[in-house]
């Protein structure tokens, strides 16, 4: 063991940064990116908002992001207000500042996988147990299994993912609620892409209302295009958001990303076409994929979980070849794909159908 590693937290000898690979691809449907650039009527009003900090840079931002929080506020209505509303760099730091607040060394979060790798990730940084409970064979979450999860490891704090990343499929209401009466820690119900639900009306936005330990998480990176930008926001009760300025950075959200996220937000009914756009391609991966005869979840996200494939690591790498680059989740069986342009779609479904008909032995039941 070099002297570096030997003084490393025991916790974190040996593990490897994560991260997908970056490839130079000419067609990029891994990360679940938005495939669309900001279009220039959108990039003007940020430019605008962004224009206005640069002279007082020298100053530091509002360490509490009220004008941001308000907006984003205004944006998810259901009578929330600033006071519900917390920002950060990223859902991510969100996710983490949850934990540091209300997990940490001793502490348990229960997860339900696969589900986001980045959840288990951030409960190691923090010094919190990650419990995974699992899920039905199918990859289905029922509010039985939730409670007994709960009733089992009595944790902390829950975290469910709606639509759930990588099974692409939202979580009924009855799921949350069952977490929220077994639970008596804090429930989180991360909804990175709330806005490609099939049923906008799912979001657990809707159970806050006199919910004290309920927060619900989202993001820009998806839905706004903003992922570069590094936005992530939550809803939550005001007093739970008031404890998570214990364990915030001072000054954490730069005067040019709190500018940046206003920009895009006065902008947000401008961006829902493009949302609209990649639920039209995420829907034709579905139909197109089920005709060829693979078995595909139903999707509420911006990316389809493929299955039938006898070896997915070799179907992934005959795809890439195809200069499409997908993602392995590391499922048996199984590739995740982000619904792209038209073009970029067309291109993916046009390499599935190269590589079945190439390599038919590559699909079927898993070997
Ligand atoms: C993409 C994704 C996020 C977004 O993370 P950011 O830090 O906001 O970019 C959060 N949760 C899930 C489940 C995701 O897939």
């Amino acid at each position: 063991m070099s002297e570096i590693e030997n003084l490393l937290r025991e916790d974190l000898r040996g593990q490897r940064p994560y991260g997908a690979p970056q490839l130079d691809v000419p067609v990029q449907l891994n990360t679940n990116e938005n495939a669309y650039a900001i279009p220039d009527d959108v990039a003007e009003v940020v430019e605008r908002f962004l224009a206005r900090e640069v002279r007082g840079l020298n100053r530091y931002p509002d360490r509490d992001a009220a004008a941001l929080r308000e907006d984003l506020a205004a944006y998810l209505r259901h009578g929330l207000t600033a006071r519900n509303v917390w920002a950060a760099n990223g859902s991510n730091e969100i996710l983490q500042q949850l934990l540091q607040a209300f997990g940490g060394p001793g502490r348990t979060v229960l997860g339900f996988m696969p589900s986001y790798s980045m959840h288990p990730l951030l409960a190691r940084g923090t010094g919190t147990a990650f419990v995974d409970a699992g899920r039905e064979a199918d990859y289905t979450l029922s509010p039985g299994h939730v409670r007994e999860a709960v009733a089992e490891h009595d944790p902390d704090l829950v975290f469910l993912v709606s639509p759930n990343n990588p099974t692409g499929t939202a979580l009924g209401t009855d799921v949350i609620d069952a977490a929220c009466e077994a639970a008596r820690g804090i429930v989180v119900v991360d909804e990175a892409y709330a806005e490609f639900a099939r049923d906008p009306a799912a979001t657990a936005l809707s159970r806050l209302e006199g919910r004290r330990r309920l927060v619900v998480t989202r993001t820009m990176s998806k839905a706004f295009a903003f992922a570069g930008a590094r936005v992530g926001y939550l809803a939550a009760d005001p007093e739970l958001v008031e404890k998570l300025l214990l364990v915030r950075l001072p000054y954490h959200l730069s005067s040019l990303t709190q500018a940046a996220a206003r920009g895009a937000l006065a902008c947000a009914s401008r961006l829902q076409a493009e949302v609209d756009a990649l639920k039209h391609q995420r829907d034709r991966i579905v139909k197109h994929l089920r005709a060829a005869g693979l078995p595909v979840a139903d999707s509420d996200a911006n990316f389809v979980l493929v299955g039938g494939l006898a070896d997915a690591p070799a179907v992934w790498r005959a795809v890439l070849d195809q200069g499409v680059l997908i993602r392995d989740v590391g499922l048996p069986g199984r590739l995740r794909v982000t619904a792209g342009t038209e073009e970029e779609t067309a291109a993916l479904l046009s390499a599935f159908e190269t590589v079945m008909e190439q390599s038919p032995e590559l699909f079927g039941e898993q070997r």
